[in-house]
């Protein structure tokens, strides 16, 4: 109800003035009726605040002490106002026990991070995919708990654009998938889902593609072996089935790259880093590709030139890289008209290393290259057929510069010429 309290107070007090001359009046006492009037209205007003704050310190969840007049209006408004905020509370609380327990029924863990990395919050399912244990890793570095290198490098990345899978630490069977979001100022929430069925599976199409190339190696070089044989022996045969021969011969040699190509690249995916990760000498390496690629060449009269800084060195495994740089430069050659210009280059600057391969050859839409280190994409059907490549080339050099922490970068246009990139991050660089 909302009252004229200054009115009221103001009655009161005139009240207290009357009632205190009266008294004056009848005893003759004006000063001391006057002042022990006021004391007295000093004395309950004192007496009031000390109830108001008992209250407040002792029995806030209890009905405030019963009293009349400006001081029961403000008991009971600080009465309203504390049960008003008590129901705000229990609001928002609901609402926080809602998100928890509706998180901890996921089966996706999540796991909140400080801006320092350290672990803040998780659920259930961290517990059982990650080892996560409440309350001793409260606080704790994240990357002290999810000890693979791999982690540590994904977890030190400015950006996630991509997840990244692992095996459980607590389990090697688990395969997980982790995916790192920032929120606030630099925390980071952390959501990490089982895809130990999808990663059987992918094993399982691997292993597949694996066996089957295995297993087609032996016949084809006893086809590939006679057919040797009978075309050295051109001379006792039909003239007319010579020519068969040889195309059967040819198809013969590119089905042995294919399937030499389709097991490296197995052999790639079947491990996160090289097994040797020794400097290599890329300018030595290269100039022994670019030998092979003038042998690629011959006859088309193609202008190679190769500059490269022979301070920097690249750790890693040399078969890997020069198998990856020769699919480059021999694409460069097979790909670009007789007389063209093909140019590599090897260099650093502070941000780390690059190989580039340009050339002035037919060039790529920029529509196919999102694609094109995805097996077998091919930009021209006729043009891939003609050039005899197995379609693969461009997904083992990814897979070599994944190995390394490098990219690749490509870019090109139709008419023009393709410049091909692969950059590797100074962690990779020994300089001399
Ligand atoms: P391929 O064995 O067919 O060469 P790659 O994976 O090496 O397979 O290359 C994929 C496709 O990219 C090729 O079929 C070709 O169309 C295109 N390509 C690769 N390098 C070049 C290049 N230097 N110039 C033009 N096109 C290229």
């Amino acid at each position: 109800m909302n009252q004229d309290w200054r009115g009221v107070v103001i009655r009161q007090l005139l009240l207290l003035i009357s009632a205190c001359l009266l008294v004056g009046l009848l005893s003759g006492e004006y000063a001391w009726a006057l002042a022990v009037g006021f004391g007295a209205f000093l004395g309950w007003t004192l007496w009031q605040l000390l109830r108001l704050q008992h209250w407040l310190h002792h029995q806030t969840d209890q009905a405030p002490p019963h009293c009349s007049g400006l001081w029961g209006e403000v008991f009971d408004s600080l009465y309203r106002l504390q049960r008003r905020a008590q129901g705000e509370r229990d609001g928002l609380q609901a609402v926080i026990d809602r998100a928890q327990e509706s998180t901890a029924a996921l089966k996706d863990a999540v796991v909140m991070l400080d801006a320092d990395g350290n672990l803040e919050w998780w659920n259930r399912a961290a517990q059982t995919l990650l080892g996560l244990k409440t309350p001793q890793d409260v606080n704790q570095p994240v990357t002290n708990l999810v000890r693979h290198p791999r982690f540590k490098e994904y977890f030190e990345q400015r950006q996630h654009p991509e997840p990244l899978e692992l095996p459980s630490p607590v389990n090697e069977q688990l395969r997980l998938q982790l995916q790192l979001t920032p929120y606030g100022h630099g925390e980071h929430v952390m959501v990490v889902r089982d895809v130990t069925r999808v990663h059987q599976l992918e094993q399982m199409r691997k292993d597949f593609v694996t066996n089957v190339s295995h297993e087609l190696r032996t016949p084809l070089t006893v086809i590939s072996g006679y057919l040797e044989t009978l075309v050295d022996n051109a001379e006792q045969l039909n003239p007319r089935w010579l020519r068969a021969l040889q195309q059967m011969q040819q198809q013969g040699l590119r089905m042995q790259n294919l399937l030499n190509d389709l097991l490296l690249l197995a052999k790639l995916e079947a491990a996160d880093y090289p097994s040797d990760n020794l400097p290599v000498t890329v300018d030595l390496l290269l100039l022994s590709i670019q030998a092979d690629a003038r042998a690629l060449s011959a006859g088309r009269n193609h202008r190679l030139s190769l500059e490269a800084d022979p301070a920097i060195r690249l750790k890693g495994s040399e078969v890997e890289l020069r198998s990856a740089f020769s699919n480059l430069i021999f694409n460069a050659v097979k790909y670009t008209p007789a007389e063209g210009q093909i140019r590599i280059r090897w260099w650093a600057d502070e941000r780390g290393a690059y190989l580039s391969v340009s050339d002035n050859g037919p060039g790529i839409e920029a529509k196919h290259l999102p694609r094109l280190t995805e097996r077998f994409y091919r930009v021209d059907g006729s043009r891939a057929a003609h050039t005899g490549g197995t379609g693969l080339g461009l997904a083992i050099v990814k897979h070599v510069l994944l190995r390394h922490r490098g990219h690749l970068q490509i870019s090109s246009e139709p008419g023009q010429g393709s410049t091909f990139t692969c950059h590797f991050p100074v962690t990779q660089l020994v300089r001399r």
